[in-house]
């Protein structure tokens, strides 16, 4: 789901309050700023949900244009953008596409969760509905950390509030979810499971969860859902094992261990060291604010940090500069489009025919994630003999 309104127990903030209770009264209490990617986000939502409205419903050509001429007019808009919402739309155009009759179909379908969530309402960037199989998709635009679909608590709340909305009419059996990152797989990710085992987690984990969550009530859970929790620099439940961390790693292989450390310790280290260094940054950004607001955190202090030279009107500057003698073609250089530029200039299929037989996507750059990460593990000897698909 895009950012916008959100409930006190959102389907987006489900990984925390179900993992860690007192997580959103917590969090209650510190602004939800906005940032330069969730602004992104939004956008991209925004950009992806007109390309479905103007494909999945009655929208007159005119309306359509107006529209995304307005998207395109945001400083946040790119042609980069604009491929990976193409993406988005023809994933559900071939979902729907699937379905053996014509499914019903909704895009940023809001939905009520209040019957297992207080005050719970969420909203669902597609669904797609048969007698058969309900199927929820969330879109997310963020390249920084891939979502699984797998056990995901947001998309199943979405799945949860899905159901309940057109229980009346469907009764479908298969619940399935998927998640789209086109900035991180080229596939989505799908998971499913049947509505029986959907009810019992609502029944079972989320109505549980929800009432304490509402309440404020029970112990802070430390955990992978805290990455984007708003209080992580002041926690003290997160900040606890970082104390020791230091100690753990002194402890790996006992007092006689080899001056190097050997593969094995370096999985650990890694394993210890790596979330330190995110809890460290959100430490920094709290205490941060907390100085430029005027309080004292003791021991650190604000500093202006390095700025680059800028033209306040570049125009005027190479007017003057030409004025002076120098030629325009210092000034300027020729740059080409790049590929996705370039195909939507030309077209998509005039640009495939043309061009095609000099576009390769070369294997991404190998970068090292935890075991748990859901994309397969690089090859290198796939990376050097198979050839691309
Ligand atoms: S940072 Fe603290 S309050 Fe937030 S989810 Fe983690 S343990 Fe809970």
């Amino acid at each position: 789901m895009g950012p916008g309104k959100h409930a006190l127990l959102g389907p987006s903030s489900a990984a925390r309050w179900l993992n860690c209770t007192p997580s959103a009264r917590l969090e209650e209490a510190v602004p939800n700023e906005g940032t330069k990617y969730t602004r992104e986000g939004t956008l991209a939502h925004a950009l992806g949900e007109l390309k479905l409205r103007n494909y999945f419903t009655v929208m007159n050509k005119r309306t359509f244009n107006a529209q995304m001429k307005k998207l395109k007019a945001d400083e946040l808009y790119s042609s980069e953008m604009d491929g990976h919402t193409e993406r988005y739309f023809d994933f559900a155009r071939e979902l729907a596409l699937a379905f053996p009759s014509q499914p019903v179909l909704e895009i940023e379908d809001s939905l009520d969760l209040s019957r297992w969530v207080p005050e719970g309402f969420g909203t669902a960037d597609l669904v797609l509905l048969s007698s058969e199989t309900l199927h929820v998709v969330d879109f997310k635009y963020g390249q920084g950390h891939a979502v699984s679909a797998e056990r995901n608590p947001q998309l199943m709340l979405y799945a949860l509030g899905a159901y309940e909305k057109y229980r009346m009419f469907y009764q479908p059996e298969t619940i399935r979810m998927s998640v789209f990152q086109p900035r991180i797989r080229e596939e989505a990710g799908t998971w499913e499971i049947t509505r029986t085992e959907l009810l019992q987690w609502a029944e079972e984990v989320v109505k549980p969860a929800a009432a304490l969550a509402f309440a404020g009530e029970g112990e802070p859970v430390p955990g992978d859902h805290c990455l984007f929790c708003r209080v992580k620099g002041q926690c003290r439940a997160c900040s606890a094992p970082y104390a020791s961390a230091a100690e753990d790693f002194a402890k790996l292989d006992g007092p006689k261990a080899p001056a190097l450390l050997s593969d094995r310790e370096i999985g650990k280290a890694l394993a210890l060291a790596e979330p330190l260094a995110a809890w460290l940054a959100s430490v920094k950004d709290y205490a941060l604010g907390a100085v430029l607001e005027g309080r004292e955190i003791p021991g650190w202090k604000a500093v202006e940090g390095r700025s680059v030279r800028r033209f306040t009107d570049q125009d005027a500057a190479f007017d003057a500069l030409k004025a002076h003698g120098v030629a325009e073609e210092i000034l300027y250089e020729r740059v080409p489009l790049t590929l996705a530029q370039a195909e939507k200039a030309v077209g998509k299929a005039d640009f495939q025919l043309f061009a095609g037989a000099f576009i390769e996507k070369p294997r991404g750059k190998p970068a090292l994630v935890p075991e748990g990460d859901p994309r397969p593990a690089f090859s290198p000897a796939a990376a050097d003999f198979q050839p691309l698909a």
